[in-house]
């Protein structure tokens, strides 16, 4: 199970998080990110790039 987490009203809608998503786990859709939980491998690139420390990911061990 993923821990993946937005917080949407932190979000910017700025896409950065979804250019370093190596599985293109994330999507930016007019409701703001979207997330495929089954494609995330918790790498963490998504939470170091955001710039208002919108999404946090947890630890899958
Ligand atoms: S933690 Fe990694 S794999 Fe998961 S959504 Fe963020 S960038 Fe993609
Ligand atoms: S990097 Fe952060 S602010 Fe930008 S779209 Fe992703 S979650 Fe939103």
């Amino acid at each position: 199970m993923s821990t993946f987490e937005i917080n949407r009203e932190k979000c910017l809608r700025c896409g950065g998080c979804v250019g370093v998503c190596p599985v293109n786990a994330l999507e930016l859709t007019e409701n703001g990110v979207k997330i495929d939980e089954d494609e995330c491998i918790e790498c963490g690139n998504c939470e170091s790039i955001c710039p208002v420390g919108a999404i946090t990911v947890g630890d899958k061990k």
